[in-house]
């Protein structure tokens, strides 16, 4: 028989189930409509979603094991939501309703070990507050992962997360996750392998949960690498055309200089940020890029600067300087950091479509090129950024209406065809919106095989059902 999910009788009585479990703690479980609401949708993105039933703040591994058997037993999906920030409907509500798992009060830092460079947390912690404390402590290390400011480390292991800083230090799937313990679908409890560097213990189970979106199970703490902080400057040079800036990128990738980014800042979102006036500078209205180096010390920045504006003068880069001091520096990169805001400004009352392809970057000058001929001609409003140094950019394509909407749908399918048939991917995880692209990317024997992963470990398809790949016997008949 195929498995169901519960009767609205079988969730009330699950609800009932929780509140006993979790009495004595009133913060534990809210079935208020306005958190239900904000737990199942997003302004950030465009998915179709529903409300959860139910959200339960747990505190511990043993918390969340609790949840998961009451789900089990009632047969109510369960999705775990973290700082709220993905953009592909992640963490949406499923059409019949489920438990909503918010990890914001397992938030802290359990143990930092600065002689092995890494830091164990719970999965609610964001990024920006575990390098905030580490500064705080002075120990001179970072966590170099930066997606939204507000992600945390639960939801950026389960997207496979990147940001600006991925050019030096590459993505969530990379090795910043050295391990996690995760409760699985049966109960059970895990830890994926143990805090060394290196592990050659059998398949790579860490892994497994990197990028699936908590839908084979949840993850309740993690033991993150940290890199050490270096001294870094900053530098912005411009070019008459958004083609040849990706062309310089190219070559500088190649060169070995110690980039940590390469931001891309159109001529539209050059012009968006001087009109927005957060920068103390009005700058330049041309395709831009924004460079962050990294080195010892202030002669191996400035070596490092040398041989980038000797590259990108090749490419027709102009105008290259490096900024005058730290503020200035902060300043650059608040700048880019403005950029979606900017944007939004541009129409006022408009939301935002961010697009997210990558390919390699020696496609990326063809992708831009094609991507921005298709913008120009849809008639829509849509500045481009982006972490061009690892061969991915946004355009946010700007939405006041259902016509706009759909016109942007289209777009961000031509793009997504464009980059897989340039080698490429996107850079947002799957969610919803990714889903029908999968097969083409990876084709049916790999999807085939992540279903397989799901279908075993998570046999009453209760883990964010519909997320990633659908395991369409798995899913439900019409909820009774
Ligand atoms: C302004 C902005 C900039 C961004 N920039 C980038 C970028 O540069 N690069 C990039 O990759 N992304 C970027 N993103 C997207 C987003 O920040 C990332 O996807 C991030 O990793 C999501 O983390 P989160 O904590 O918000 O997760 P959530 O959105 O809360 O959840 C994401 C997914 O993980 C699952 N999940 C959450 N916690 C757990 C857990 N403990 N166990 C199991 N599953 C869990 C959820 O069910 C959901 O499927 C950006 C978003 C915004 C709004």
């Amino acid at each position: 028989m195929k498995p169901r999910y519960g009767s609205q009788e079988d969730y009330a009585q699950a609800i009932n189930e929780l509140k006993k479990a979790f009495a004595g703690d009133e913060d534990a479980v809210s079935t208020n409509s306005d958190d239900l609401y904000s737990h199942g949708f997003s302004v950030n993105d465009y998915h179709p979603g529903a409300s959860h039933t139910v959200i339960i703040y747990p505190t511990s591994t043993e918390d969340v094991v609790k949840v998961v058997k009451i789900s089990t037993k009632y047969r109510m999906p369960i999705i775990a939501y973290s700082g709220g920030t993905s953009l592909e409907g992640q963490f949406r509500g499923y059409q019949s309703g489920g438990i909503c798992l918010d990890m914001s009060r397992m938030n802290n830092i359990i143990e930092i070990h600065e002689a092995d460079s890494d830091l164990v947390c719970q999965p609610g912690a964001c990024w920006s507050d575990i390098n905030d404390a580490l500064r705080e402590k002075k120990i001179p290390l970072f966590f170099p992962l930066d997606p939204a400011p507000t992600a945390t480390i639960g939801g950026m292991l389960s997207t496979g997360c990147s940001g600006t800083n991925a050019v030096r230090y590459g993505t969530g799937k990379a090795e910043w996750f050295l391990n996690a313990t995760v409760v699985l679908p049966s109960g059970e409890v895990i830890k994926t392998r143990r805090r060394a560097r290196k592990s050659s213990a059998g398949f790579d189970t860490t892994k497994l949960f990197i990028g699936a979106e908590g839908t084979l199970g949840i993850v309740t703490e993690v033991t993150i690498r940290l890199t050490p902080l270096l001294p870094t400057a900053v530098a912005i040079v411009h070019f008459s055309d958004v083609r040849k800036a990706t062309e310089a990128v190219r070559e500088v990738t190649l060169s070995g200089v110690t980039i940590q980014c390469v931001e891309l800042l159109d001529d539209l979102c050059m012009h968006a940020l001087n009109q927005y006036g957060q920068s103390a500078e009005k700058w330049p209205e041309k395709d831009t890029l924004l460079f962050k180096f990294q080195g010892h010390n202030k002669a191996s920045l400035a070596e490092s600067g040398r041989v980038v504006e000797k590259i990108v003068a090749r490419h027709g880069g102009f105008g290259f300087k490096f900024a005058k001091d730290d503020q200035e520096a902060e300043d650059l990169w608040e700048t880019r950091k403005n950029a979606l805001y900017a944007g939004l400004a541009l129409i006022s009352g408009s939301r935002a479509w961010s697009t997210d392809v990558c390919v390699p970057v020696s496609k990326l000058p063809e992708l831009v090129y094609e991507t921005k001929k298709d913008l120009a001609s849809s008639g829509l409003v849509a500045p481009m950024a982006g972490h061009v140094g690892d061969g991915n950019f946004h355009a946010a394509l700007l939405i006041s209406n259902e016509k706009e909407l759909e016109i942007a749908r289209d777009i961000v399918s031509r793009m997504v065809h464009r980059a897989i048939a340039l080698d490429g991917t996107w850079e947002h995880g799957v969610g919803i919106g990714k889903k029908d692209y999968l097969v083409e990317e990876l084709g049916s024997g790999t999807v085939e095989l992540m279903k397989l992963l799901k279908r075993t470990i998570d046999p009453l398809n209760l883990f964010n059902p519909g997320k990633v790949c659908i395991v369409l016997d798995l899913e439900p008949r019409r909820p009774r």
